[in-house]
């Protein structure tokens, strides 16, 4: 959806081949550049700093919101990023976020192909367990 958006007529119409891996990286750092910059400003309302002179920026509700929305760019940035070498980005956060998890001898494991990121390596077993039990189908509903 997103390298589609990017790249049609009716998206953005930018060819992911337009910009080099170098240029879409970059549009990462810029948003973690955003994100960071709207969170120094919370961290002038830890302090007591002054600085933050926008309206927008006295409310840390705001902030909190506004930083959340950065990170998501981020994280839009980064699927280009990985298309342009390449990769996907949910495999292979998955495939990176378990190998460390191997490494680490650490039972959490993201599985992806059935929804079910997030749980324990122990907490799938359990449930593969279930969908056997009654058939097999469903079984997330129960989490
Ligand atoms: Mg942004």
């Amino acid at each position: 959806m997103n390298l589609a958006r990017c790249t049609a007529p009716d998206g953005f119409n930018h060819p992911l081949a337009s910009w080099s891996t170098a240029e879409w990286t970059n549009a990462v750092a810029g948003e973690v550049g955003e994100a960071c910059n709207l969170a120094k400003k919370l961290i002038r309302h830890r302090d007591g700093v002054p600085g933050n002179k926008k309206a927008e920026d006295q409310d840390t509700d705001s902030l909190r919101r506004r930083i959340a929305e950065e990170l998501a760019d981020v994280v839009i940035y980064c699927d280009l990023a990985m298309a342009s070498v390449g990769y996907d980005l949910a495999t292979t956060v998955r495939d990176v976020f378990n190998r460390k998890s191997q490494e680490l001898g650490s039972p959490y494991v993201l599985d992806g192909v059935r929804g079910e990121s997030g749980l324990r390596s122990d907490e799938k077993i359990a449930l593969r367990n279930s969908d056997n039990a009654d058939g097999g189908v469903g079984g997330e509903d129960r989490h």
